[in-house]
């Protein structure tokens, strides 16, 4: 395959949708939280620059967000009810339409990992919990102690969710008090990515909801809800109340608006998140197409995003006024 350097190419990235408002966010906080998207983009623009796969950029941006404690994905994970990580990601090539999908895993360092592997290395597209594990090892994966994924204030964040017996998305946990520099915002991570070659792909990655039950799977490991890829559309990746991302097949009904009706992609990603909004949930979503349009939409306070492009000019972005688009 040969790169052209006419296609422009571009990454989309979030860190999660939820109630995060810019007056209870410190500027500390703040700047930690560009810092990592920052370096996340650049990672999947490394990969991008040299003529690499949209597939390798997604996962390279992920890594950098689940590796940081910032994120409710991979280190940062949330608790469970019972006090365990459990883990899930999706992965999807826009291209073939093949994917890979992991969950229910508690000691794969990199769960964006496992589901590449997934979709690469085996016959399958979604494997879960122990199995999933085995197969992560067989295919040289860092597993890890599930203690790794322990964090102290996770665990605050759960031991209060069991208090108010709450199920909680990662950003709205203590959203009814001042955010403060101890506070620890984490959300759901994704990508999305157009490379030189012209393909699209989408990954998303998640611990999930704090005091969820055990074994309970949301929409970031579920291909059609969370992540959704097809070069003929679009790539989407979501965050947000998982189970009503589920139910409204989210990221493949942004998809299909746009190749059956010919939908632009913001009045498409509009359209996903007033449906799910009418079932009660909400959160946001980020679209790419192969033209290099994007959008990154949310019905939330704010979504941490970034996007870098062939200019290789980072943006990135938590509010809605400072929204691009
Ligand atoms: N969608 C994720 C889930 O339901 C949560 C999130 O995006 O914050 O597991």
């Amino acid at each position: 395959m040969t790169a052209s350097h006419d296609v422009p190419f571009r990454l989309v990235i979030h860190g999660g949708a939820g109630a995060i408002k810019q007056s209870r966010l410190s500027a500390e906080r703040e700047a930690a939280y560009r810092q990592v998207l920052t370096q996340s983009l650049s990672a999947g623009y490394d990969v991008l620059k040299i003529g690499g796969s949209c597939i390798d950029a997604v996962t390279a941006a992920i890594v950098v967000m689940e590796d940081s404690p910032l994120f409710n994905a991979g280190k940062g994970s949330v608790f469970s009810r019972e006090g365990q990580n459990e883990l899930e990601a999706s992965i999807m090539e826009g291209s073939t339409r093949l994917a890979g999908a992991v969950a229910g895993v508690t000691t794969v360092r990199n769960p964006i990992r496992a589901a590449h592997a997934v979709m690469t290395k085996s016959t399958h597209t979604m494997l879960i919990g122990p199995g999933a594990e085995i197969f992560a090892a067989e295919q040289g994966l860092e597993i890890v102690d599930p203690e790794y994924f322990h964090t102290s204030y996770r665990w605050e964040q759960l031991q209060k969710a069991l208090a108010k017996k709450q199920v909680l998305r990662d950003h709205d946990i203590d959203s009814n008090r001042p955010f403060t520099n101890n506070d620890k915002k984490h959300g759901t991570v994704g990508a999305v990515a157009l490379d030189r070659h012209g393909n699209l792909a989408a990954g998303t990655s998640t611990g999930g909801l704090t005091n969820k039950r055990r074994g309970r799977v949301g929409d970031s490991s579920i291909i059609g809800a969370g992540t959704y890829a097809d070069n003929r559309s679009v790539a989407v990746s979501a965050t947000g109340t998982g189970e009503m991302f589920i139910r409204t097949a989210a990221a493949y009904q942004t998809a299909a608006q746009i190749m059956l009706l010919q939908k632009p992609i913001h009045e498409a990603a509009d359209t996903t998140l007033k449906e799910i909004s009418s079932i009660g949930g909400d959160g946001g979503l980020i679209v790419l197409n192969v033209k290099g349009d994007y959008a990154m939409r949310f019905n939330t306070s704010g979504m941490y995003q970034g996007t870098i492009g062939h200019n290789g000019i980072a943006w990135t972005g938590i509010f809605h006024d400072e929204s691009e688009i």
